[in-house]
């Protein structure tokens, strides 16, 4: 009987990986048209300067606009076009579309934004990436100051030669490296020594329970204290309470990113939010 059911259930299971895997392989076939289709757009999340209370930088943030499915989250499809190789594709698409977006702010309150894309592992080992970048900010005429690269540790420990190479490169064209959900995954200080980084990002899951849990509260101002002494920005992500938001100002954090200061939006509500001074005051003021 106990045999029985464990088989029913061995079954059960089998089935639902084979229907997951239809789902995937249906999921990856309609991204390959996602690009052709203009079915995929950046939406941009700004992150607050805590010392002037201005936003000077936004988070690029993809967003797949399903036809059928409709809104489908990053969390869903780049790791499945990372399984497919489609990432250089999608990859290459997020670095034009960046520094068009740039571009196309001449003029308009959202000028002087700096913009931090995303790359995540399998593009860091893409030897064309570094051309791609300095061929894309040349075509869009941007200074490459002017862009940001966010990589999650994971992303680079792989192949750690060849993408402490790949790092060097990119620094050396004047993009700013940040390193993303910090404190979590396979995080190592050795990085922190020994790669160009010019950002940390505290992970959310650390900012979430700040001042609550005690811990949380001490890991932070750690990171904080770390980044001031080597001379590199700090941000912290997912800031949702005012508390939280207290607590980074009084262990100066440089940076605050999170709901409570604007969801990831559209660049057109963007470029309307800080024509109206909606950003620039900081959150007290009843900020988005
Ligand atoms: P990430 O780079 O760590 O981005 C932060 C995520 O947290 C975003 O989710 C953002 O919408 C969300 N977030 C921001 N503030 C808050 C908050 O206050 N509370 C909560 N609960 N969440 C907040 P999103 O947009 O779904 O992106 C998820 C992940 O997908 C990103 O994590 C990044 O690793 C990846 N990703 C996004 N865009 C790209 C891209 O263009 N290329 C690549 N390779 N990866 C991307
Ligand atoms: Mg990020
Ligand atoms: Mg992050
Ligand atoms: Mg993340």
């Amino acid at each position: 009987r106990a045999k029985e059911q464990g088989r029913n259930s061995y079954q059960f299971y089998t089935e639902g990986m084979q229907e997951r895997e239809v789902m995937r392989l249906q999921l990856d076939k309609d991204l390959s048209q996602a690009l052709a289709n203009n079915e995929l757009s950046l939406y941009y999340q700004p992150q607050l300067n805590l010392e002037t209370g201005a936003i000077d930088s936004v988070e690029a943030l993809i967003r797949w606009h399903h036809p059928r499915r409709g809104l489908v989250p990053p969390a869903e499809f780049i790791p499945l076009a990372e399984e497919s190789g489609r990432i250089r594709d999608i990859g290459r698409w997020v670095i034009q579309a960046a520094c068009n977006q740039l571009a196309q702010w001449r003029g308009t309150p959202c000028e002087h934004l700096r913009i931090a894309i995303n790359l995540s592992g399998r593009e860091l080992e893409n030897e064309d990436l570094v051309d791609d970048l300095r061929q894309s900010l040349l075509n869009a005429g941007i200074a490459p100051n002017r862009l940001e690269v966010e990589l999650t540790e994971e992303s680079y420990i792989r192949n750690i030669e060849h993408n402490h190479n790949q790092l060097a490169r990119i620094h050396d064209l004047g993009i700013h490296l940040a390193i993303d959900d910090f404190g979590v995954g396979y995080s190592s200080l050795g990085y922190l020594r020994d790669f160009p980084v010019d950002v940390l990002k505290i992970d959310r899951s650390f900012i979430t329970d700040v001042p609550q849990r005690h811990e949380s509260g001490i890991i932070t101002r750690a990171v904080i204290s770390l980044a001031h002494n080597l001379g590199i920005r700090v941000i912290a992500e997912g800031v949702e309470t005012e508390e939280q938001l207290a607590f980074l100002k009084r262990y100066r954090c440089h940076l605050a990113q999170g709901y409570l200061i604007s969801r990831p939006m559209p660049a057109a509500e963007l470029e309307r939010a800080l024509a109206a001074g909606l950003l620039v005051t900081g959150p007290e003021d009843g900020g988005l």
